[in-house]
């Protein structure tokens, strides 16, 4: 990198970021090509990082690209990964113009302008501000992940990038409203499948509904839920678990031979997928609940539960207080990427600009003086040094 490079102003990449759409289809294929996948985005950040003199890489393939890059400086002892993920939700029912990004009343609205392109833009204009000084202390790695609204392909591309680089602790920029976060839960979901034996309808003896038996799952599953009511996180309370959907049956004059439910399950920071499965079999077979398997279990997001007294949360919280900021730290009710990277042997927190209240809405908006005090966190963090 070369000392004197241009500073870069957080609004106008922020603008920028939020013109470009960069639309996580989520399983979708009626959105238009010209909005969906991070490409776009991630070609953008690597221009400007290429600006600042950093050698920024995409990483993954097709649409689905992520980017990463790396600035190092000699006699720094650790190395800081920031994540700040690419894709934005769908835009369909949004009030405003989601890619043009309008300020008004201090506010800077568009899709992605609060989760998460904002802390993207306050992260390369911090660098900007370090590397045209020459202050900067603390190796760090700059990642913006795809995928992270749904499956994490992008964490996946980066690590594989990464390799034996590995960054000693993570940021991952989620609207926090500036506050560290150390804890939140993990989402599993488990898919629960019933058999039957199906026959007509007039003679319902003869065979075995499959709806009868998945009725009881339900049933055994709001249990469950009481039960975990018990376990309590001292930061997040208990686990849960919540039937979401369910299907099955074919006419109403057939006894059913199959259905099935989509369950939701809220992990807490230690659960892991298989813990949740065989909780679940536990619990079917105390209640003898017959021909209901769980045919899958997906973990989304894994709980991330991170030690107040680390070295990451400790810095985070020194340079929250020198800007002035709230340094308690706190826990939030969604998933992120954080405990991806965790899960992988880096670990973090999350501390971003802007609401989750504001995230994913019909008038998606970051507040601007947010986004220029986690600018100035940044440039805090990075010239700090460990
Ligand atoms: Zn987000």
């Amino acid at each position: 990198m070369s000392k004197g490079a241009v500073a870069m102003d957080c609004l106008d990449l922020l603008r920028e970021y939020v013109a470009t759409p960069s639309v996580n289809p989520m399983g979708r294929s009626d959105l238009p090509a010209q909005i969906v996948g991070e490409r776009r985005y991630a070609e953008r950040v690597k221009a400007h990082l290429g600006a600042l003199g950093l050698d920024a890489v995409l990483v993954g393939e097709g649409e689905r690209c992520s980017v990463v890059a790396e600035a190092r400086v000699a006699g720094a002892r650790e190395t800081l990964l920031v994540a700040s993920h690419l894709d934005t939700v769908p835009v369909d029912a949004m009030e405003i113009d989601p890619f043009d990004p309008v300020v008004a009343e201090g506010r800077l609205y568009g899709r992605g302008a609060c989760d998460t392109k904002a802390g993207m833009a306050a992260l390369v204009a911090a660098l900007s501000q370090v590397l045209a000084r020459g202050t900067l202390r603390r190796n760090v790695v700059i990642a913006g992940e795809a995928d992270e609204e749904l499956t994490g392909l992008g964490v996946r591309d980066v690590l594989a990038h990464l390799g034996a680089r590995r960054p000693d602790w993570a940021i991952a920029t989620e609207p926090t409203e500036l506050r560290v976060v150390t804890h939140h839960k993990g989402i599993a979901v488990a898919r629960l499948e019933a058999t039957g034996i199906a026959c007509h309808s007039s003679d319902p003896g003869a065979g075995r509904s499959a709806i009868s038996a998945l009725a009881q799952a339900v049933l055994t599953m709001n249990a469950l839920n009481d039960e975990l009511a018990a376990r309590r996180d001292p930061v997040l309370g208990p686990g849960t678990c919540s039937v979401g959907v369910i299907g099955g049956g074919k006419a109403p004059n057939v006894v059913p031979d199959a259905a099935w439910l989509l369950m939701d399950r809220r992990m807490l920071p230690g659960e892991t997928a298989e813990q949740v499965r065989r909780e679940i079999e536990a619990a079917l077979a105390r209640r003898d609940v017959p021909d209901v398997r769980i045919s899958q279990i997906v973990v989304g997001k894994p709980p991330l539960g991170t030690d107040p007294a680390s070295p990451p949360v400790r810095a985070c919280r020194a340079a929250l207080e020198a800007c002035g900021l709230c340094a308690e730290p706190t826990s939030v009710a969604f998933g992120t990427d954080a405990a991806l990277f965790a899960g992988a042997g880096i670990p973090g927190v999350v501390l971003g600009p802007g609401s989750i209240a504001q995230a994913h809405t019909a008038r998606e908006f970051v507040e601007v003086a947010q986004v220029e005090a986690m600018t100035r966190l940044f440039v805090r963090l990075l010239e700090a040094g460990a």
